[in-house]
């Protein structure tokens, strides 16, 4: 028991040693630690002070919480039966200690007892976030009412895992094996890369997946329209019954509808007319009624500029491409073709000059100069060969540590993200500054290793983008001065506000001072060129009428579908209605995106979607402050990269987003930047 990886909670978790079978026990023996520091502080004779009761009970929740945050990390990045069979044997156990903790009738009285006047700013507000989750939590219901809300959030965290596993297994279980002829146009390292797992598995041709470094190029730049139908299909219909019958067992439309109706029993118990009312309660927007107006409103200032751009794109599809009805799969296609005699140049073209390493190097640059500290390379037990940690100082201080997991792998979910390993804490227990650690975690292509030729793994620019998205969250959880476990980086951080920090890193993707230092040819090793660069610039907001209203097609569906909808209505009708509304393109029948929209059925983002746009509004903005201090040639006011460190990134959740943004800005946010930077403004 001793050698368990996962009970050494004193130091970095040991990914490397972490097998299957640790996670029964260890986390039996960390639950019942917590269980039994619960008990403690809520003796009646324990005394109701934030200090002595963090000392204890949130000594043992975070051994438990750091435990358990591997194990789900690597269910995350590692999946395997063994591991996935143990972390859900163990998910309804950690789930009710949660459940029950956030529900304590007694240690809601002790948290109601204690005299906030004695708390640091820090503290009152993490005790302010404490007593409303606890209400949120069900701490004030009784009797049956308090079983049936425990109940379903059991219910509610086996469903969002399952629906998950669905996802992935449904994505994973397809396989295409192209001929050569099939594949004309898909660019040679997505080639090279589906020759070589073809290869890998004694077979002839290319293997292509419905992972997104094989499935978008194809979408994009293969020739063969049945060959992007073959795949669209596959992609659109994964875990629905659209999907051919062998694949019917990863069908979520059961989940989908069992989970929307406990969300709204769950709402109504803790007195919410809907879902959407409750995930509302603790963002920072009122209500969603506003989030609705948000969203129509946007969509209205929108829509001009996408069915302009839909326009061109049937006009281009049949004067050059002869495609006088284009379909669900052509329009990728048409899009790239119209970019590239446009702009003349391709995604491809720019991908060459963007290789992992110098990206990298590139990204770190600008996060030093920006918020004056050195990152460099550190070592730490990793999961993965792939795998690379980092440190974070300033002036020779340690501010943080992360790990960084660039690459697209069987077994390993979808998408990026940014994760927090131990947030920033002055320990109760020790006194000691607990630094923060972080995951950034993304599915780029790996570097290939094609007939004796080792080449780097090649970026598009959106996967610079996703990068430097991930690392402003990383630098939200990592730069944070707040030593307050709850309210430090991302915690205790408005939902809505959350996206922030991250979409305005994305701003500096696109601009010329950092991205040549970030360039380099992968075979000339030169940066890119100016008027690449150039062309690029030109072509940012190609589309982005279209992709505005698409953001907002899965956020109003989101909304409408946690407050007006019925659960036990046919869900499908509501986004036939909602395409109806917004879209500027039809989708077929058959396309089931809801069925693998993970983020509002398997993440936190229920009722939550619109939260994207919501934040880009603000990070827009506060980007605008950067625009506007810079100098003639684009060099940014170090002054104004202070006063961001420290109004937003430094203070994370110890204050309200709104407050912290007023801090930065000195006013409250407008939409005007983001349409401005998108070219939605009238003046554009
Ligand atoms: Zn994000």
């Amino acid at each position: 028991m001793s050698d368990n990886p996962l009970l050494n909670t004193n130091d970095l978790p040991r990914f490397d040693a972490i097998a299957p079978d640790h996670v029964e026990p260890a986390i039996e023996a960390l639950l019942a630690k917590a269980q039994d520091a619960l008990g403690t502080v809520t003796e009646p004779a324990f005394p109701a002070q934030w200090s002595t009761v963090a000392a204890t009970l949130d000594v043992a929740v975070e051994n438990l919480g750091v435990a358990w945050g591997a194990v789900s990390h690597l269910n995350s990045v590692n999946d395997s039966p063994a591991l996935r069979a143990a972390y859900n044997a163990a998910l309804p156990k950690v789930t009710d200690f949660f459940t029950r903790l956030g529900a304590d009738e007694k240690l809601y009285a002790k948290y109601k007892a204690m005299d906030v006047a004695t708390l640091n700013p820090e503290q009152q507000q993490a005790h302010k976030n404490a007593m409303r989750n606890f209400v949120l939590g069900g701490a004030e219901l009784t009797g049956s009412a308090r079983d049936r809300f425990a109940q379903i959030q059991e219910r509610l965290a086996e469903l969002n895992q399952k629906f998950s596993e669905n996802a992935l297994d449904a994505t994973d279980a397809f396989t295409y094996y192209a001929h050569a002829d099939e594949v004309d146009g898909v660019p040679a390292d997505v080639l090279d890369a589906a020759r070589s797992a073809a290869q890998a598995e004694g077979k002839e041709g290319y293997k292509l997946t419905l992972k997104m470094p094989c499935y978008l190029p194809v979408m994009q730049f293969a020739h063969s329209s049945a060959l992007r139908q073959t795949l669209y299909r596959a992609y659109a219909t994964r875990a629905s019954t659209q999907a051919p019958p062998e694949m019917h067992r990863f069908d979520n439309s059961a989940i989908m509808q069992e989970i929307l109706a406990l969300r709204k029993e769950e709402a109504a118990l803790l007195g919410f007319t809907n879902f959407a009312a409750l995930s509302i309660a603790p963002k920072m927007a009122d209500s969603p009624e506003s989030v609705i107006r948000f969203l129509r409103d946007l969509s209205t200032k929108a829509r001009p500029f996408a069915e302009k751009d839909v326009a061109e794109l049937r006009t281009f599809a049949a004067q050059h491409l002869n495609l006088q009805d284009p379909q669900a799969w052509d329009w990728p296609y048409i899009g790239e073709k119209l970019k590239e005699a446009r702009y003349a140049f391709s995604e491809q073209e720019v991908k060459q000059y963007f290789t992992a390493p110098k990206v990298l190097a590139g990204l770190f640059k600008i996060v030093e100069t920006l918020f004056d500290v050195r990152i460099s390379p550190d070592t730490a037990p990793v999961w993965h060969p792939d795998v690379k940690f980092f440190r974070i100082e300033r002036q020779g201080t340690l501010v943080g540590q992360f790990y960084l997991d660039p690459s697209a792998r069987a077994g390993k979910r979808g998408g990026a993200w940014m994760d927090g390993v131990r947030g920033r804490w002055l320990r109760p227990d020790t006194g000691k500054l607990q630094t923060p650690v972080a995951h950034l975690v993304c599915n780029f292509a790996v570097g290939t290793h094609v007939d004796g030729v080792e080449k780097p793994a090649l970026l598009t620019h959106d996967d610079v983008i996703t990068l430097f998205h991930e690392c402003g969250h990383g630098l939200h959880h990592l730069l944070t001065q707040v030593s307050e476990r709850d309210v430090a980086g991302i915690s205790g951080v408005e939902w809505d506000a959350v996206e922030l920090p991250s979409q305005f890193m994305e701003n500096f993707c696109w601009e010329w001072n950092v991205i040549r230092h970030m360039t380099a040819h992968v075979d000339s090793g030169r940066a890119l060129p100016r008027d690449l660069f150039d062309k690029m610039l030109a072509a940012r907001n190609f589309q982005s009428g279209m992709q505005t209203l698409r953001q907002i097609e899965f956020a109003l569906f989101d909304m409408l579908l946690h407050s007006t909808h019925d659960p036990a209505a046919d869900l499908m009708q509501l986004l036939y209605q909602v395409r109806a509304e917004v879209a500027v393109l039809p989708s077929p029948d058959f396309n089931r995106s809801a069925h693998t929209f993970s983020h509002i059925f398997a993440g936190g983002y229920a009722a939550g979607y619109y939260s994207y746009k919501w934040a880009e509004v603000l990070s827009a903005d506060a980007y605008a402050a950067f625009e506007e201090s810079a100098d003639a040639d684009g060099t940014h006011n170090p002054a104004t990269g202070k006063k961001y460190l420290h109004a937003i990134l430094e203070a994370g959740g110890s204050r309200p987003a709104m407050e912290s943004f007023k801090a930065f800005r000195g006013r409250e946010p407008s939409m005007d930047a983001l349409l401005r930077h998108q070219g939605m403004s009238a003046s554009a």
